[in-house]
């Protein structure tokens, strides 16, 4: 049996997902072969938005230990570092170029077994249908068998067969903020646009609209391009994310957060479980963040035991607390960032402070656009429902075949990750990774998530019995 399978978008989800299925088919043995269809309209997939820079002031945010593309072979990136002359050891914070680089290498890394492939399809996907019905047009390629399938349409007007598409399309841009849009040209909303620096040329006063990392990257990249520049953070808390300590692997310790509900527990006994015994840790004088790396992988068990007030809670009430020490900048930058607090080069506030009268985002009451000569958002995360971002979302959610989840980022999905459509039927044949599982996971965005997403993605989707539910036409 050959199982085509289109994944669309080819970043550090589409890629992983696609060494996952060719593991998985060999696994198999001779009798299942896999046909990945990577669709991504970049000249080489692998590097999406994170790994496209070429910043060595980028790094990563987990080191080297934790960031292999295979739970079971956690060495997989050491000794690609080795490999590629990378220098590396466990405790590593990567740039994020060379992380991409190992994103572009990772297929060739895989043995691919006889009557499997990987194809990358350069394009954007405009559409997915169900059937064989839209089986027509320029660069047209298709499943082994017949049965169910779906059909996926590019910009070009081209279409691509499948069996099953997985959508991995990454997260979209940051929304404006009208209150800047006052600041015209001056204001990017986009941190990642390919013209920031371009449009930062001569400015000295720098606004930068969020406080966490992707701020401390704009910062670090804009300080030696505007070395008389100052910069300042503002966000409703004004507040840094922690930082790794300067061994960023602790030792290991022990967290049963499922004790938290057994017999019965709430979302409140979480949190304080994980508190108390974080205040123990500083109190005894350990590495407290050993605490929330032991918590980590537990975060999604115990998100599924929440009921939905809970889990609205949890994002209104602790999300930012919990962000703020669950993605730490490296204790490298932790030192740059307190120079450049000390010399005065940034200044992290809250938006009243800096804008006085002025008590959120979106609430405006004027705001004097002489303060600062250019605006850098960088909030957080949009739903990726957001129209205008992606055409594939736009045409998706203008049929009804997905709708957002209920806590607005990601998608309503099935336990299998699979898309709910607008009268609540979920479709197997059309699964998502990322961003778009938040809602249905918490943690989902980063490689140690995509690593587990892909590996019970490739599993099911080579399942013999892939179900025959189609899509709305
Ligand atoms: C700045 C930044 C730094 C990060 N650092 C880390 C880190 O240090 N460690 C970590 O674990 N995680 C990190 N993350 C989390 C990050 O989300 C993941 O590591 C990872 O990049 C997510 O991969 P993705 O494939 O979901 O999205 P992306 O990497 O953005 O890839 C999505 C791809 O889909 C393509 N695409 C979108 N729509 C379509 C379409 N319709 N048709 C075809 N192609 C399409 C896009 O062109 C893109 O190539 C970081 C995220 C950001 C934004």
């Amino acid at each position: 049996m050959q199982r085509t399978i289109a994944v669309v978008g080819g970043g550090a989800a589409g890629v992983i997902l696609s060494a996952h299925l060719v593991r998985a088919a060999a696994s198999h043995g001779p009798h299942r072969q896999v046909r990945v269809l990577l669709i991504d309209p970049a000249e080489t997939p692998g590097r999406g938005l994170p790994y496209r820079t070429t910043d060595p002031r980028h790094t990563l945010n987990a080191v080297v230990a934790r960031l292999s593309a295979f739970d079971d072979d956690p060495e997989h990136l050491l000794r690609w570092c080795a490999s590629a002359g990378v220098p590396a050891e466990p405790g590593t914070f990567l740039q994020r170029a060379d992380f991409g680089r190992y994103l572009t290498e990772l297929l060739g890394s895989v043995p691919v077994p006889d009557g499997s492939a990987v194809e990358h399809v350069r394009g954007t996907v405009v559409d997915v249908v169900d059937g064989p019905s839209g089986w027509a047009g320029a660069g047209v390629s298709g499943t082994g068998g017949g049965g169910a399938s779906v059909t996926l349409t590019l910009a070009d007007g081209g279409t691509l067969r499948a069996d099953a598409a997985v959508l991995a399309l990454g997260t979209p841009p940051p929304v404006r903020l009208p209150e800047y849009e006052p600041w015209g040209e001056r204001y990017v909303a986009d941190p990642w646009s390919p013209d920031l620096d371009e449009r930062a040329a001569g400015a000295r006063r720098v606004l930068v609209v969020g406080t966490g990392l992707t701020t401390l990257d704009v910062v670090a990249h804009l300080h030696p391009l505007l070395p008389d520049a100052t910069f300042t953070a503002v966000s409703r808390g004004g507040a840094l994310p922690a930082a790794h300590a300067a061994d960023p692997l602790p030792p290991a310790v022990e967290v049963e957060l499922d004790r938290a509900f057994s017999p019965a527990g709430t979302l409140d006994t979480a949190v304080d479980v994980v508190r108390r015994r974080v205040a123990a840790e500083r109190a005894a004088g350990r590495d407290w963040r050993a605490v929330i790396d032991a918590v980590r992988p537990q975060v999604n068990p115990t998100w599924s035991r929440l009921t939905a007030d809970e889990q609205a809670a949890f994002q209104r009430v602790h999300a930012r607390s919990w962000e703020n020490v669950r993605h730490r900048m490296s204790h490298a930058m932790r030192t740059h960032v307190d120079r450049l607090l000390a010399d005065g080069v940034l200044t992290v506030s809250t938006v009243e402070a800096v804008f006085g009268g002025v008590d959120a985002p979106g609430r405006d009451t004027g705001r004097d656009t002489s303060a600062f000569d250019l605006v850098v958002g960088a909030t957080g995360l949009p739903a990726l429902t957001s129209p205008g971002w992606n055409p594939l979302v736009d045409a998706l959610v203008a049929r009804g075949v997905l709708r957002p989840h209920r806590l607005g980022t990601g998608l309503d999905l099935t336990p299998d990750a699979a898309l709910v459509d607008a009268a609540g039927v979920g479709h197997p044949r059309l699964r998502a990774m990322g961003l778009a599982r938040r809602g249905l996971e918490w943690e989902c965005t980063s490689v140690p998530d995509l690593r587990r997403q892909a590996a019970r993605l490739a599993e099911d989707l080579l399942a013999e019995d892939l179900p025959a539910d189609g899509l709305p036409g």
